[in-house]
């Protein structure tokens, strides 16, 4: 498997090679006084926080003294540099200099940049001391976001760097917690004894599906259904004890319940059923709790809504749900009937819609519009006399969508809640939970 690659750009002497020996912790590449001097090795592996990646000092690709006669020249030189960063590279990291300022070579890095729709980040390199500080936000002009005070000859701020780094990094593809080694997506059904899981998958692998495989799990009896549906195949995962209805006594009933739960921590999505007869029980609470904090999508499944036929009856299970299952909140609610069929054709697109939202990944630049957005609509309240902002935020995985939000203090929860409303608004999530973790910087 191939690392993800970081390319270092800037034009020569802002101390790119500086800051490649700062990452990758040894004094690899060769470090010169006299700008543009070709390196002997220019990719080298590093690691920060566990993950791995390859990072490409991009400085040896310019022509030795390049074109310090010409500044034309040079502009072309760097913007060609920073083309072919794009092509390779997963993540740039533009460095400029903060005792010379943003000058005409940087305008061009950033140009090329700023269309290429990779991830970047700008380092304001030779920040020394915190007095440099101020002279950073100058380089917010270049419109890659917001800029990072380092130096990498001293090692100032270059912790914070990484992290940002490695959260725009792409989500490890080879996931210890990847559920099925075929990528197809994976769904549990759940729910307490009786309230029709059975009778609901029976329904889904019924005669119009055209194939059905068994497959054996990673335990004996543990046995994975595939089935196809117009959109692709899904796994129903640990299906052994529903192909059949068996009688249920207490011991199987417990068994089965940690079966289950084992069973959500494989699946990318649960299918939550409950009784909508006997409404959201106590017991139901704290399944749907623990499939929450595993964090897959949801789907809650109202089920035996065939057997609630009146009108108020109706309503005080959905305030039951909306009540009980509050959190919840962005899961939707399938009122259907497994054993008529009624409303069972909304199964399938709701998963579909699981599956695509817990994939999705967010473009960077709108990420960071929506926080800027957001923020000046409804700015973060004072905390102890001082205001928080978000500066910056990258999505640093998929499955579920993973955001890390570089903040200068820290976040009170309501206000995280409230970005998290309106990123849900702003991407429609819909059914797949978003985490956000929050950074502090500055
Ligand atoms: P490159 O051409 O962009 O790779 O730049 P180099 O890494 O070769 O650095 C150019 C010059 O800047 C060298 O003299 C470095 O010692 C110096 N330099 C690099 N980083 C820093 C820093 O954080 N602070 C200061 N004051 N000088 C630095
Ligand atoms: P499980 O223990 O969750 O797998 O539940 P089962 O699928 O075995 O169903 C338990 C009982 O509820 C059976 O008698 C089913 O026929 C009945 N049942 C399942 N779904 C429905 C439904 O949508 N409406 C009605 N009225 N009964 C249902």
């Amino acid at each position: 498997m191939s690392l993800p690659v970081v390319a270092i750009v800037g034009r020569p002497n802002v101390g790119k090679s500086t800051l490649v020996n700062r990452i990758v912790g040894r004094r690899a590449a060769i470090v010169q006084e006299k700008p543009g001097v070709t390196r002997d090795r220019k990719e080298l592996e590093a690691s920060w926080c566990g993950r791995s990646f390859v990072v490409v000092d991009t400085g040896g690709w310019l022509p030795a003294h390049a074109a310090a006669a010409d500044p034309a020249v040079l502009v072309r030189q760097v913007s060609e540099q920073a083309e072919r960063a794009i092509a390779e590279a997963d993540v740039i990291l533009c460095v400029v200099d903060v005792t010379v300022g943003a000058v005409e070579e940087d305008d061009a890095v950033a140009r090329v940049l700023r269309r290429s729709g990779k991830p970047v980040i700008v380092a304001v390199n030779k920040v020394d001391d915190e007095r440099r500080e101020p002279d950073t936000w100058a380089f917010a002009r270049l419109g890659l976001g917001t800029p990072f005070p380092i130096s990498s000859g001293h090692g100032r701020g270059t912790g914070e760097l990484l992290d940002a780094v490695v959260a725009a990094l792409p989500p490890e593809t080879e996931d210890a917690e990847d559920p099925g080694p075929d990528g197809i997506f994976s769904v549990t059904i759940v729910g307490r004894p009786n309230v029709g899981k059975s009778t609901l998958f029976n329904r889904l692998v019924g005669d119009d599906r055209s194939v059905v495989h068994d497959e054996p799990g990673t335990t004996r009896d543990a046995i994975d259904t595939i089935i196809e549906t117009p959109d692709g195949p899904l796994r129903f995962i640990d299906t052994a004890g529903m192909r059949r209805r068996s009688r249920i006594d207490e011991a199987t009933e417990y068994y089965g319940l940690l079966r289950a739960l084992e069973a959500v921590d494989r699946a990318d999505a649960a299918l939550l059923v409950i009784d909508a007869e006997a409404g959201v029980t106590h017991q139901d609470q704290r399944l749907a709790e623990r499939v929450d904090a595993s964090g897959t999508a949801i789907v809650v499944v109202l089920n035996k809504w065939d057997l609630v036929k009146d009108a108020d009856q109706r309503r005080q299970v959905l305030e039951d749900v909306a009540d009980r299952l509050a959190f919840l909140g962005y899961a939707p609610v399938l009122k259907i009937s497994a054993l008529t069929g009624s409303r069972f054709d909304k199964l399938l697109p709701a998963l579909r819609e699981a599956e695509e939202a817990y994939h999705r990944r967010i473009p960077t630049a709108a990420l960071n519009r929506l926080m800027q957005e957001a923020q000046a609509h409804h700015p973060p309240p004072v905390v102890k006399r001082h205001r928080p902002r978000v500066l910056y935020a990258t999505q640093g995985a998929t499955d579920p969508p993973t955001f890390t939000l570089f903040a200068t203090h820290e976040l009170p929860a309501t206000y995280l809640r409230y970005l998290e409303r309106r990123m849900r608004e702003a991407f429609d999530f819909g059914p797949t939970p978003i985490k956000l973790r929050v950074r502090r910087r500055g």
